[in-house]
């Protein structure tokens, strides 16, 4: 037998739990291409501790985020006393993109979760999370521009 799909197979032949991205069966298989679409499965195991990984990624940034938007709160009510001298339109930026990194950290809490409840990624909150991805990268370009 010279079949080179076995051979694929044969590398990774333990039965898991594995789910298709595109058709979202999930099932026992020691297969590790979808016979239905020919995808890729993923490990349902895999994909439950990358929600975990985004979970506590999530949590940690948003707790930070947080922190910081306090921080700024107390320095924009004391100024004049304080470090900060920004200019409104710089506080109202600064304001937007905090706004931004705690959707992306809920965003990646909430993908985490998802994960690891069903055991396969949620194509909504991946197309969210590259949206507000691609708005904080252009936040940070209009800065750099503005420079
Ligand atoms: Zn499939």
């Amino acid at each position: 037998m010279n079949n080179p799909t076995l051979t694929l197979t044969d590398a990774s032949a333990k039965i898991v739990r594995r789910t298709c991205p595109k058709c979202n069966n999930v099932r026992e298989t020691p297969d590790v291409i979808c016979p239905d679409c020919g995808n890729f499965l993923q490990s349902v195991n895999r994909i439950r501790l990358i929600g975990a990984f985004l979970v506590i990624v999530g949590f940690a940034l948003l707790g930070f985020m947080i922190w910081f938007a306090l921080w700024m709160l107390n320095a924009v009510a004391q100024t004049g006393k304080s470090a900060y001298h920004g200019s409104p339109s710089q506080t109202a930026f600064i304001v937007f993109v905090v706004g931004l990194v705690i959707l992306i950290s809920l965003n990646a809490a909430a993908a985490g979760i998802w994960q690891i409840v069903f055991g396969r990624r949620s194509k909504a909150l991946m197309i969210t999370m590259a949206i507000l991805g691609i708005g904080f990268l252009a936040a940070g370009f209009a800065a750099f521009l503005s420079k």
